[in-house]
Protein backbone atom coordinates (compact mmCIF):
# COMPACT_ATOMS: atom_id res chain seq x y z
CA UNK A 1 0.00 0.00 0.00
CA UNK A 2 1.48 3.27 -0.85
CA UNK A 3 -0.30 7.24 -0.49
CA UNK A 4 0.06 9.53 -3.13
CA UNK A 5 -2.07 12.84 -3.16
CA UNK A 6 -2.94 11.60 0.51
CA UNK A 7 -4.96 8.72 -1.74
CA UNK A 8 -4.09 4.77 -0.93
CA UNK A 9 -3.18 2.99 -3.83
CA UNK A 10 -2.61 -0.65 -4.00
CA UNK A 11 0.61 -1.42 -5.98
CA UNK A 12 0.27 -3.85 -8.70
CA UNK A 13 3.62 -3.35 -10.28
CA UNK A 14 6.26 -0.85 -10.68
CA UNK A 15 5.74 -0.99 -15.01
CA UNK A 16 2.81 0.58 -16.88
CA UNK A 17 2.18 -2.51 -19.10
CA UNK A 18 1.41 -0.14 -22.34
CA UNK A 19 4.94 1.58 -22.94
CA UNK A 20 7.03 -0.70 -20.17
CA UNK A 21 8.32 2.43 -18.78
CA UNK A 22 8.34 2.83 -15.08
CA UNK A 23 5.08 4.35 -13.93
CA UNK A 24 4.17 6.39 -10.47
CA UNK A 25 4.58 3.93 -8.05
CA UNK A 26 7.93 3.65 -9.46
CA UNK A 27 8.73 7.31 -9.28
CA UNK A 28 7.06 7.11 -5.66
CA UNK A 29 8.91 4.26 -4.23
CA UNK A 30 12.50 5.23 -5.62
CA UNK A 31 11.85 9.26 -4.32
CA UNK A 32 14.56 9.32 -2.32
CA UNK A 33 14.46 13.62 -1.41
CA UNK A 34 17.87 13.99 -3.24
CA UNK A 35 18.17 16.93 -5.15
CA UNK A 36 16.90 16.50 -8.64
CA UNK A 37 14.76 18.24 -11.32
CA UNK A 38 11.09 16.84 -12.65
CA UNK A 39 9.62 17.78 -16.20
CA UNK A 40 6.29 17.31 -16.38
CA UNK A 41 5.37 16.47 -20.22
CA UNK A 42 1.90 17.60 -20.75
CA UNK A 43 0.70 15.85 -24.35
CA UNK A 44 -2.09 17.62 -25.77
CA UNK A 45 -5.07 16.42 -28.63
CA UNK A 46 -4.65 12.71 -26.93
CA UNK A 47 -8.90 12.56 -26.39
CA UNK A 48 -9.16 13.82 -29.99
CA UNK A 49 -6.76 11.29 -31.39
CA UNK A 50 -8.72 8.41 -28.72
CA UNK A 51 -12.04 9.63 -30.90
CA UNK A 52 -11.33 10.17 -33.94
CA UNK A 53 -8.92 6.96 -34.40
CA UNK A 54 -10.11 4.57 -31.48
CA UNK A 55 -8.31 3.41 -28.52
CA UNK A 56 -6.28 0.77 -29.75
CA UNK A 57 -4.81 3.31 -32.27
CA UNK A 58 -4.55 5.29 -28.98
CA UNK A 59 -2.53 2.94 -27.48
CA UNK A 60 0.10 3.12 -30.29
CA UNK A 61 0.50 6.42 -30.44
CA UNK A 62 1.45 6.71 -26.57
CA UNK A 63 3.79 3.97 -27.31
CA UNK A 64 5.33 5.77 -29.96
CA UNK A 65 5.53 9.42 -27.70
CA UNK A 66 6.67 6.74 -24.73
CA UNK A 67 9.88 5.45 -27.55
CA UNK A 68 10.74 9.19 -29.09
CA UNK A 69 11.03 9.99 -25.05
CA UNK A 70 13.68 7.71 -24.23
CA UNK A 71 15.40 8.05 -27.42
CA UNK A 72 16.03 11.46 -26.56
CA UNK A 73 16.18 11.48 -23.15
CA UNK A 74 18.81 8.43 -23.25
CA UNK A 75 21.01 7.95 -19.60
CA UNK A 76 20.50 11.72 -18.55
CA UNK A 77 17.74 10.99 -17.26
CA UNK A 78 14.29 8.45 -16.15
CA UNK A 79 10.54 8.89 -17.89
CA UNK A 80 7.94 7.58 -16.28
CA UNK A 81 4.31 7.37 -17.81
CA UNK A 82 2.90 9.16 -15.26
CA UNK A 83 -1.08 8.90 -16.00
CA UNK A 84 -3.17 8.80 -19.36
CA UNK A 85 -1.00 10.94 -21.61
CA UNK A 86 0.76 12.52 -18.72
CA UNK A 87 4.54 11.67 -18.87
CA UNK A 88 6.94 12.41 -16.11
CA UNK A 89 10.95 12.77 -17.01
CA UNK A 90 13.51 12.95 -13.66
CA UNK A 91 16.96 14.12 -13.99
CA UNK A 92 19.25 13.65 -11.01
CA UNK A 93 21.42 16.42 -10.41
CA UNK A 94 22.17 17.28 -14.16
CA UNK A 95 23.44 20.63 -15.17
CA UNK A 96 20.37 23.13 -16.18
CA UNK A 97 21.97 23.67 -19.68
CA UNK A 98 21.65 20.08 -20.12
CA UNK A 99 18.09 19.95 -19.47
CA UNK A 100 17.24 22.82 -21.29
CA UNK A 101 18.67 21.17 -24.14
CA UNK A 102 16.80 17.64 -23.67
CA UNK A 103 13.17 19.48 -23.27
CA UNK A 104 14.04 21.94 -26.19
CA UNK A 105 14.48 18.78 -28.42
CA UNK A 106 11.50 16.94 -26.91
CA UNK A 107 9.95 20.07 -28.08
CA UNK A 108 10.97 20.00 -31.40
CA UNK A 109 10.49 16.35 -31.19
CA UNK A 110 6.49 17.11 -31.06
CA UNK A 111 6.83 20.01 -33.65
CA UNK A 112 7.75 16.67 -35.99
CA UNK A 113 4.73 14.28 -37.19
CA UNK A 114 4.48 11.15 -35.27
CA UNK A 115 4.17 7.88 -37.26
CA UNK A 116 1.27 5.47 -35.82
CA UNK A 117 1.36 2.32 -38.00
CA UNK A 118 2.21 4.04 -41.09
CA UNK A 119 -0.41 7.62 -39.85
CA UNK A 120 1.13 10.61 -39.62
CA UNK A 121 -0.24 12.16 -36.25
CA UNK A 122 0.45 15.74 -35.38
CA UNK A 123 0.35 16.96 -31.80
CA UNK A 124 1.72 19.74 -29.34
CA UNK A 125 3.10 19.54 -26.10
CA UNK A 126 4.14 21.48 -23.10
CA UNK A 127 6.55 21.32 -20.34
CA UNK A 128 6.88 22.79 -16.83
CA UNK A 129 9.76 21.86 -14.64
CA UNK A 130 10.78 21.78 -11.32
CA UNK A 131 14.01 21.94 -9.39
CA UNK A 132 14.43 20.41 -6.04
CA UNK A 133 17.44 21.39 -4.02
CA UNK A 134 16.45 18.37 -1.83
CA UNK A 135 14.31 17.58 1.13
CA UNK A 136 10.74 18.11 -0.65
CA UNK A 137 8.53 15.33 -0.77
CA UNK A 138 7.31 13.78 -4.18
CA UNK A 139 4.00 15.71 -3.57
CA UNK A 140 5.49 18.65 -3.42
CA UNK A 141 7.78 18.27 -6.33
CA UNK A 142 5.00 17.36 -8.69
CA UNK A 143 2.57 20.15 -7.10
CA UNK A 144 5.21 22.59 -8.35
CA UNK A 145 5.79 20.89 -11.73
CA UNK A 146 2.07 20.96 -12.50
CA UNK A 147 1.97 24.51 -11.61
CA UNK A 148 4.67 25.03 -13.94
CA UNK A 149 3.03 23.09 -16.37
CA UNK A 150 -0.37 24.77 -16.45
CA UNK A 151 1.22 28.55 -16.81
CA UNK A 152 3.25 26.83 -19.91
CA UNK A 153 -0.09 25.90 -21.42
CA UNK A 154 -1.59 29.60 -20.64
CA UNK A 155 1.10 30.70 -22.33
CA UNK A 156 0.42 28.93 -25.78
CA UNK A 157 1.92 25.86 -27.47
CA UNK A 158 5.35 24.20 -27.37
CA UNK A 159 6.28 25.70 -24.03
CA UNK A 160 9.07 25.21 -21.57
CA UNK A 161 8.56 27.11 -18.12
CA UNK A 162 10.58 26.55 -14.52
CA UNK A 163 8.32 26.96 -11.74
CA UNK A 164 8.43 30.38 -10.14
CA UNK A 165 7.11 30.99 -6.49
CA UNK A 166 5.49 33.94 -8.46
CA UNK A 167 3.47 31.37 -9.95
CA UNK A 168 2.22 30.07 -7.11
CA UNK A 169 1.43 33.18 -4.80
CA UNK A 170 -0.88 34.58 -8.13
CA UNK A 171 -2.57 31.22 -8.18
CA UNK A 172 -3.29 31.45 -4.68
CA UNK A 173 -4.07 34.80 -4.90
CA UNK A 174 -6.28 34.51 -7.69
CA UNK A 175 -8.01 31.38 -5.34
CA UNK A 176 -8.36 34.10 -2.44
CA UNK A 177 -10.30 36.44 -4.67
CA UNK A 178 -12.62 33.56 -6.75
CA UNK A 179 -13.49 32.93 -3.17
CA UNK A 180 -14.15 36.09 -1.55
CA UNK A 181 -15.56 37.55 -4.66
CA UNK A 182 -18.61 35.41 -3.71
CA UNK A 183 -19.60 36.54 -0.98
CA UNK A 184 -19.22 40.33 -1.98
CA UNK A 185 -22.68 41.34 -2.95
CA UNK A 186 -23.72 39.76 0.31
CA UNK A 187 -21.43 41.54 2.26
CA UNK A 188 -22.02 44.68 0.99
CA UNK A 189 -18.45 45.07 0.01
CA UNK A 190 -19.11 46.40 -3.84
CA UNK A 191 -20.17 49.58 -5.12
CA UNK A 192 -20.03 52.06 -8.31
CA UNK A 193 -18.77 54.98 -8.76
CA UNK A 194 -19.24 57.25 -11.69
CA UNK A 195 -16.52 59.03 -14.26
CA UNK A 196 -17.67 62.09 -15.64
CA UNK A 197 -17.03 62.50 -19.96
CA UNK A 198 -16.77 65.62 -20.98
CA UNK A 199 -18.48 67.07 -24.23
CA UNK A 200 -16.16 70.03 -25.77
CA UNK A 201 -18.79 71.54 -27.62
CA UNK A 202 -21.46 71.79 -25.25
CA UNK A 203 -18.90 72.46 -22.85
CA UNK A 204 -20.77 70.11 -20.77
CA UNK A 205 -20.79 66.69 -18.88
CA UNK A 206 -23.32 64.71 -20.85
CA UNK A 207 -22.13 61.35 -19.61
CA UNK A 208 -20.74 59.43 -17.30
CA UNK A 209 -19.10 55.41 -17.23
CA UNK A 210 -20.14 52.96 -14.21
CA UNK A 211 -17.28 51.44 -12.69
CA UNK A 212 -17.14 48.70 -9.98
CA UNK A 213 -14.88 49.39 -6.78
CA UNK A 214 -14.24 46.58 -4.19
CA UNK A 215 -13.27 46.76 -0.82
CA UNK A 216 -12.60 43.35 0.86
CA UNK A 217 -11.56 43.12 4.07
CA UNK A 218 -8.57 40.59 3.75
CA UNK A 219 -7.67 41.71 0.27
CA UNK A 220 -8.41 45.62 0.77
CA UNK A 221 -9.30 47.44 -2.56
CA UNK A 222 -9.17 45.19 -5.47
CA UNK A 223 -9.15 46.68 -8.91
CA UNK A 224 -12.02 45.64 -11.35
CA UNK A 225 -9.26 45.08 -14.41
CA UNK A 226 -7.96 42.08 -11.45
CA UNK A 227 -11.28 40.44 -10.31
CA UNK A 228 -13.89 41.05 -13.52
CA UNK A 229 -11.83 37.87 -15.18
CA UNK A 230 -11.75 36.39 -12.47
CA UNK A 231 -15.57 36.51 -12.17
CA UNK A 232 -15.97 35.64 -15.43
CA UNK A 233 -14.26 32.40 -14.98
CA UNK A 234 -16.27 31.29 -11.75
CA UNK A 235 -19.84 32.85 -13.25
CA UNK A 236 -19.92 35.60 -10.55
CA UNK A 237 -19.87 38.03 -13.67
CA UNK A 238 -23.72 37.49 -13.41
CA UNK A 239 -24.51 38.30 -9.98
CA UNK A 240 -22.35 41.52 -10.95
CA UNK A 241 -24.21 42.39 -13.88
CA UNK A 242 -27.42 41.99 -12.54
CA UNK A 243 -26.39 43.80 -9.38
CA UNK A 244 -24.83 46.89 -11.97
CA UNK A 245 -27.72 47.40 -14.41
CA UNK A 246 -30.06 48.04 -10.86
CA UNK A 247 -27.50 50.14 -9.67
CA UNK A 248 -26.82 52.32 -13.01
CA UNK A 249 -31.21 52.19 -12.87
CA UNK A 250 -31.06 53.37 -9.19
CA UNK A 251 -28.43 55.96 -9.92
CA UNK A 252 -30.49 57.19 -13.27
CA UNK A 253 -33.51 57.53 -11.16
CA UNK A 254 -31.28 59.47 -7.87
CA UNK A 255 -30.30 62.17 -10.58
CA UNK A 256 -32.82 62.94 -12.78
CA UNK A 257 -34.80 63.48 -9.66
CA UNK A 258 -31.91 65.90 -8.70
CA UNK A 259 -32.82 67.70 -12.24
CA UNK A 260 -29.53 65.80 -14.05
CA UNK A 261 -30.87 63.79 -16.74
CA UNK A 262 -27.74 62.17 -18.10
CA UNK A 263 -26.28 59.41 -19.94
CA UNK A 264 -24.73 56.76 -18.22
CA UNK A 265 -22.62 54.00 -19.80
CA UNK A 266 -22.01 50.57 -18.25
CA UNK A 267 -19.34 48.09 -19.23
CA UNK A 268 -19.92 44.51 -20.29
CA UNK A 269 -17.89 41.58 -20.24
CA UNK A 270 -17.63 38.89 -22.84
CA UNK A 271 -19.65 36.35 -21.39
CA UNK A 272 -22.59 39.00 -20.11
CA UNK A 273 -23.24 39.21 -24.27
CA UNK A 274 -24.14 35.94 -23.63
CA UNK A 275 -26.30 36.19 -20.45
CA UNK A 276 -29.67 35.99 -21.00
CA UNK A 277 -30.31 36.78 -17.57
CA UNK A 278 -29.00 39.91 -17.79
CA UNK A 279 -30.91 40.59 -21.14
CA UNK A 280 -33.96 39.74 -19.14
CA UNK A 281 -33.12 42.06 -16.55
CA UNK A 282 -31.59 45.01 -18.85
CA UNK A 283 -35.50 44.15 -20.82
CA UNK A 284 -37.14 44.68 -17.42
CA UNK A 285 -36.12 47.88 -16.49
CA UNK A 286 -35.88 49.08 -20.56
CA UNK A 287 -39.81 48.07 -20.27
CA UNK A 288 -40.52 49.63 -17.01
CA UNK A 289 -38.90 53.08 -18.13
CA UNK A 290 -38.29 53.88 -21.87
CA UNK A 291 -36.75 57.40 -21.05
CA UNK A 292 -33.62 54.66 -19.27
CA UNK A 293 -33.10 53.13 -22.28
CA UNK A 294 -31.93 56.29 -24.41
CA UNK A 295 -29.90 57.19 -22.11
CA UNK A 296 -28.10 53.88 -21.45
CA UNK A 297 -24.60 52.70 -23.28
CA UNK A 298 -23.05 49.68 -23.28
CA UNK A 299 -19.38 49.73 -23.54
CA UNK A 300 -17.60 46.85 -24.61
CA UNK A 301 -14.59 45.87 -26.39
CA UNK A 302 -13.35 44.64 -29.87
CA UNK A 303 -12.08 41.41 -28.89
CA UNK A 304 -14.94 40.63 -27.37
CA UNK A 305 -17.04 41.53 -30.27
CA UNK A 306 -14.62 38.92 -32.12
CA UNK A 307 -14.57 36.20 -30.11
CA UNK A 308 -18.19 35.18 -31.16
CA UNK A 309 -18.64 37.74 -33.86
CA UNK A 310 -22.18 36.90 -35.77
CA UNK A 311 -23.37 36.43 -32.65
CA UNK A 312 -22.55 39.14 -30.69
CA UNK A 313 -23.11 41.23 -33.78
CA UNK A 314 -26.94 40.10 -33.49
CA UNK A 315 -27.12 40.89 -30.21
CA UNK A 316 -25.64 44.36 -30.42
CA UNK A 317 -28.56 44.93 -32.87
CA UNK A 318 -30.78 43.78 -30.68
CA UNK A 319 -29.73 46.16 -27.54
CA UNK A 320 -29.56 49.36 -30.64
CA UNK A 321 -33.33 47.55 -31.36
CA UNK A 322 -34.12 48.81 -27.76
CA UNK A 323 -32.80 52.16 -28.34
CA UNK A 324 -29.85 51.42 -25.99
CA UNK A 325 -26.39 53.16 -27.26
CA UNK A 326 -23.44 50.89 -28.13
CA UNK A 327 -19.93 52.17 -27.57
CA UNK A 328 -16.31 50.21 -28.44
CA UNK A 329 -14.69 50.91 -25.60
CA UNK A 330 -10.83 50.82 -25.37
CA UNK A 331 -10.31 51.26 -28.76
CA UNK A 332 -6.63 50.88 -30.56
CA UNK A 333 -5.64 48.13 -27.97
CA UNK A 334 -4.96 44.46 -29.01
CA UNK A 335 -6.42 43.83 -32.60
CA UNK A 336 -8.64 46.66 -33.49
CA UNK A 337 -9.14 47.34 -37.06
CA UNK A 338 -10.28 50.40 -38.92
CA UNK A 339 -11.90 47.53 -41.11
CA UNK A 340 -14.61 46.43 -38.32
CA UNK A 341 -15.84 50.21 -37.58
CA UNK A 342 -17.63 49.74 -41.12
CA UNK A 343 -19.41 46.74 -39.96
CA UNK A 344 -19.67 46.85 -36.33
CA UNK A 345 -23.51 48.21 -34.78
CA UNK A 346 -21.50 50.99 -32.44
CA UNK A 347 -22.33 54.50 -31.98
CA UNK A 348 -19.70 55.42 -30.05
CA UNK A 349 -15.83 54.83 -30.01
CA UNK A 350 -13.53 55.38 -27.53
CA UNK A 351 -9.76 55.56 -28.05
CA UNK A 352 -7.89 53.77 -25.43
CA UNK A 353 -5.56 55.82 -23.14
CA UNK A 354 -2.05 54.26 -24.27
CA UNK A 355 -2.97 56.78 -27.25
CA UNK A 356 -3.85 59.66 -25.28
CA UNK A 357 -0.86 58.99 -23.28
CA UNK A 358 1.74 58.59 -25.79
CA UNK A 359 0.50 61.01 -28.48
CA UNK A 360 3.16 63.60 -27.30
CA UNK A 361 6.02 60.68 -27.61
CA UNK A 362 5.04 59.06 -30.32
CA UNK A 363 4.52 60.63 -33.79
CA UNK A 364 2.33 57.47 -34.76
CA UNK A 365 0.06 57.65 -32.00
CA UNK A 366 -1.15 61.25 -32.62
CA UNK A 367 -1.72 60.20 -36.77
CA UNK A 368 -4.10 57.82 -35.42
CA UNK A 369 -6.08 59.79 -32.91
CA UNK A 370 -6.42 62.10 -35.73
CA UNK A 371 -7.50 59.68 -38.75
CA UNK A 372 -10.15 58.33 -35.75
CA UNK A 373 -10.99 61.80 -35.63
CA UNK A 374 -11.90 62.05 -38.98
CA UNK A 375 -12.86 58.58 -39.96
CA UNK A 376 -15.57 58.79 -36.81
CA UNK A 377 -17.71 62.11 -37.88
CA UNK A 378 -17.47 60.76 -41.61
CA UNK A 379 -19.06 57.19 -40.18
CA UNK A 380 -21.18 59.29 -37.55
CA UNK A 381 -19.28 57.71 -34.75
CA UNK A 382 -19.25 60.16 -31.81
CA UNK A 383 -15.30 59.89 -29.88
CA UNK A 384 -14.26 59.58 -26.60
CA UNK A 385 -10.34 60.11 -25.54
CA UNK A 386 -10.07 58.13 -22.60
CA UNK A 387 -7.33 58.82 -19.76
CA UNK A 388 -6.77 62.68 -20.70
CA UNK A 389 -4.48 63.67 -17.55
CA UNK A 390 -3.33 66.47 -18.62
CA UNK A 391 -3.56 70.40 -19.48
CA UNK A 392 -1.55 69.69 -22.69
CA UNK A 393 -3.30 66.20 -24.05
CA UNK A 394 -7.02 67.75 -23.34
CA UNK A 395 -5.72 71.48 -25.31
CA UNK A 396 -4.05 69.36 -28.06
CA UNK A 397 -7.43 67.02 -28.55
CA UNK A 398 -9.56 69.96 -28.66
CA UNK A 399 -7.66 71.62 -31.33
CA UNK A 400 -7.88 68.46 -33.62
CA UNK A 401 -11.45 68.23 -32.79
CA UNK A 402 -12.24 65.45 -30.84
CA UNK A 403 -15.82 65.07 -29.42
CA UNK A 404 -15.15 64.21 -25.71
CA UNK A 405 -12.80 63.54 -23.44
CA UNK A 406 -12.35 60.98 -20.02
CA UNK A 407 -10.03 60.83 -17.60
CA UNK A 408 -8.49 62.28 -14.16
CA UNK A 409 -7.78 65.98 -15.77
CA UNK A 410 -11.63 66.12 -16.12
CA UNK A 411 -12.46 64.56 -13.04
CA UNK A 412 -12.07 60.83 -10.78
CA UNK A 413 -14.62 58.01 -10.70
CA UNK A 414 -17.16 59.41 -7.49
CA UNK A 415 -19.70 58.39 -5.85
CA UNK A 416 -23.36 58.86 -6.79
CA UNK A 417 -24.25 61.39 -4.52
CA UNK A 418 -21.25 63.59 -5.01
CA UNK A 419 -21.80 63.49 -8.37
CA UNK A 420 -23.86 66.87 -9.07
CA UNK A 421 -21.32 69.02 -7.51
CA UNK A 422 -18.62 67.43 -9.14
CA UNK A 423 -20.44 68.03 -12.65
CA UNK A 424 -20.69 71.72 -11.86
CA UNK A 425 -17.29 71.66 -10.42
CA UNK A 426 -15.98 70.67 -14.02
CA UNK A 427 -18.17 72.60 -16.10
CA UNK A 428 -17.63 75.74 -14.07
CA UNK A 429 -13.89 75.60 -15.34
CA UNK A 430 -12.98 75.90 -12.12
CA UNK A 431 -8.85 76.29 -12.16
CA UNK A 432 -8.97 74.33 -15.44
CA UNK A 433 -10.40 76.55 -18.44
CA UNK A 434 -12.34 73.60 -20.36
P1 LIG B 1 -12.20 50.77 -18.69
O1 LIG B 1 -13.59 50.44 -19.07
O2 LIG B 1 -11.25 51.14 -19.77
O3 LIG B 1 -12.34 51.91 -17.60
C1 LIG B 1 -11.49 52.99 -17.49
C2 LIG B 1 -10.46 52.74 -16.46
O4 LIG B 1 -9.45 53.75 -16.55
C3 LIG B 1 -11.01 52.86 -15.03
O5 LIG B 1 -10.24 51.99 -14.21
C4 LIG B 1 -10.72 54.30 -14.67
O6 LIG B 1 -10.68 54.53 -13.29
C5 LIG B 1 -9.37 54.46 -15.31
N1 LIG B 1 -9.08 55.85 -15.65
C6 LIG B 1 -9.93 56.85 -15.89
N2 LIG B 1 -9.30 57.99 -16.17
C7 LIG B 1 -7.97 57.70 -16.11
C8 LIG B 1 -6.78 58.47 -16.31
O7 LIG B 1 -6.80 59.67 -16.60
N3 LIG B 1 -5.60 57.85 -16.17
C9 LIG B 1 -5.53 56.51 -15.85
N4 LIG B 1 -4.32 55.97 -15.72
N5 LIG B 1 -6.62 55.74 -15.66
C10 LIG B 1 -7.84 56.35 -15.79
P2 LIG B 1 -10.95 50.95 -13.26
O8 LIG B 1 -12.16 51.57 -12.66
O9 LIG B 1 -9.89 50.40 -12.40
O10 LIG B 1 -11.47 49.85 -14.26
C11 LIG B 1 -10.59 49.06 -14.94
C12 LIG B 1 -11.33 48.19 -15.94
O11 LIG B 1 -12.17 47.25 -15.26
C13 LIG B 1 -12.28 48.98 -16.83
O12 LIG B 1 -11.55 49.55 -17.86
C14 LIG B 1 -13.22 47.88 -17.28
O13 LIG B 1 -12.64 47.14 -18.33
C15 LIG B 1 -13.29 46.98 -16.06
N6 LIG B 1 -14.52 47.28 -15.32
C16 LIG B 1 -14.75 48.24 -14.40
N7 LIG B 1 -16.04 48.19 -13.98
C17 LIG B 1 -16.63 47.18 -14.66
C18 LIG B 1 -17.95 46.62 -14.68
O14 LIG B 1 -18.88 47.08 -14.02
N8 LIG B 1 -18.17 45.55 -15.51
C19 LIG B 1 -17.21 45.05 -16.30
N9 LIG B 1 -17.51 44.02 -17.08
N10 LIG B 1 -15.96 45.56 -16.32
C20 LIG B 1 -15.66 46.61 -15.51
CA1 LIG C 1 -15.06 51.23 -20.23
CA1 LIG D 1 -11.63 51.94 -21.74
Amino acid sequence: MIYLNNKKYLLFGYYDYLTNLPNRYKLLSSHDKGKCTIAFIDVGNFKLINDTYGHSFGDDYLKAIANMLQDIVGNSGVVFRFSGDEFIIRFDQKEKNLVIEILNKIIEGFKKAINVNGKEVFTTVNIGVYESNGNESLDDILRKADIAVCEAKRRGKGQIVFYEQKMEDDIRRKALISNELMQSLKRDEIRVVYQPIFDINKAKVDMIEALLRWDNVILGNVSPSEFIPIAEENGYIHELGKYLINEVYRAFNYLNSMGLNICISANLSPRQLTDDKLKDELNGLLLKDMDFAKKVILEITETQILSNESHNIDMLNKLRGLGIKIALDDFGKGFSSLNNLAFYPVDIIKIDKIFTQSMFENEKAKNIIQILIFASSKLGYKLVAEGVETREQFEYLKTIGCDKVQGYYIGKPVDVHVLIDEIKRIESGANKNL
